[in-house]
């Protein structure tokens, strides 16, 4: 199970341009014959991949595209400019889906640079020269021009979450995702409510990386108990995972253990993942009373580095970031690639999570 971001979009290739209906026109030529140029062909629609891109969040925004129509033939046997084709950038690991049946992949955009036409423009129509026949040495037809195709498309990434977040509730979860990622990648602010996992992509020195909220891991979640143990599979291929403690609660040390025992009981190798340890809210805390509870959580998880942090003033939050981006380490292009074979067939008949329309 991943998270996926889809989006609904309408493409439209190119009207060919028409043929044009026109006579030389000389002196002293009585009849000149015809010279109408053909029509251009209209612009296609063509799907790039690209890198840097993490989410379908720009395509909620524009959600039509078409391809200019080509240009109409002129006398003197001009033919008509192409339309210039609508390249649609998108995010390596998109499929472009059918609309009717939303399964059937009709691209799929697995490689940094990869071009495909999906749409062809319409050929333009022929200028009455092309009409010219011995019998018929003037004629007056010509082609109106081919039209443009149009199509509605899924869009469909599986978002591929870097970094967890876990903690307990209240443990300031949502505060950091809302601080740290940007609020126009942000996934989380139009699909997932409270009860589903929430997805920012944070930009932090140059790198990008997307962070997954799991929200609601309460304790027995793993058996199944509460709503954690359906999120928790989404944080399986994280690279890393930040564990917030609140440093206002009763007893770091518990807080700890509790989301470890968790974690642990779910298996599926997620205890054996890094693990970056925030002590968050420190605003609220002295100096002094910080660094005794850091210690205190440093003991609890025997011996690990606690990075003290407020999601609220963002004080120690670009430590965290680096020690994060440390623990991803360099940028994978291929992961998408990989992942899709990894799924194998079945992964297709996953319901659609949501629709961002
Ligand atoms: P979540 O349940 O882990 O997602 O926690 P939330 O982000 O919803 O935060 C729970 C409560 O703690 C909210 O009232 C936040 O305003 C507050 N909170 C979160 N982070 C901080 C922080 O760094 N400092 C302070 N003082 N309050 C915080
Ligand atoms: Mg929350």
């Amino acid at each position: 199970m991943h998270f996926l971001d889809q989006a609904k979009i309408y493409v439209r290739s190119g009207h060919g341009g028409g043929g044009a209906v026109s006579f030389r026109r000389e002196k002293f030529v009585e009849y000149g014959g015809p010279d109408g140029g053909d029509g251009g062909k209209g612009g296609d629609i063509v799907f790039e991949a690209v890198a840097g891109l993490n989410t379908l969040i720009d395509f909620r925004y524009t959600q039509h595209f078409r391809a200019p129509r080509g240009k109409g033939g002129a006398g003197a046997n001009r033919t008509g400019g192409g339309g210039s084709d609508l390249v649609i950038k998108v995010p390596v690991g998109t499929q472009i889906l059918a609309d009717d049946d939303d399964r059937t992949v009709l691209l799929d955009m697995t490689r940094v640079g990869q071009r495909e036409v999906f749409l062809r423009g319409g050929d333009g129509g022929r200028g009455n020269a092309s009409y010219k026949t011995s019998t018929n040495r003037a004629p007056r037809q010509h082609g109106t021009g081919w039209p443009g195709e149009e199509a509605w498309v899924w869009l469909r990434l599986k978002l591929l979450a870097d970094a967890g977040l876990l903690g307990l509730p209240n443990a300031g979860k949502s505060t950091f995702v809302n601080a740290v990622t940007n609020a126009k990648a942000k996934v989380g602010d139009y699909a997932f409510t409270t009860t589903r996992p929430q997805l920012g992509v944070v930009r932090h020195k140059g790198r990008e990386f997307v962070l997954a909220d799991i929200p609601g891991l309460i304790e027995g979640a793993a058996d199944g108990a509460g709503i954690g143990d359906r999120f928790l599979g989404h944080v399986e291929r994280c690279r890393v995972l930040l564990h917030l403690i609140d440093a206002n609660g009763e007893d770091v040390g518990e807080a700890y253990r509790v989301v470890r025992d968790e974690i642990e009981a779910y298996g599926a190798g997620l205890a054996d993942k890094p693990e970056v340890i925030a002590l968050n809210k420190c605003d609220l805390l002295d100096d002094e009373l910080v660094a005794a509870i850091s210690a205190e959580l440093a003991q609890a998880s025997g011996g690990a580095q606690v990075l003290p942090m407020s999601g609220a003033t963002g004080a120690g939050v670009d430590a965290v970031l680096d020690r994060l981006i440390e623990a991803i380490g360099p940028a994978d292009l291929n992961t998408y690639a990989e992942m899709r074979e990894e799924d194998g067939p079945d992964d297709e008949g996953e319901p659609r999570e949501w629709s961002p329309i």
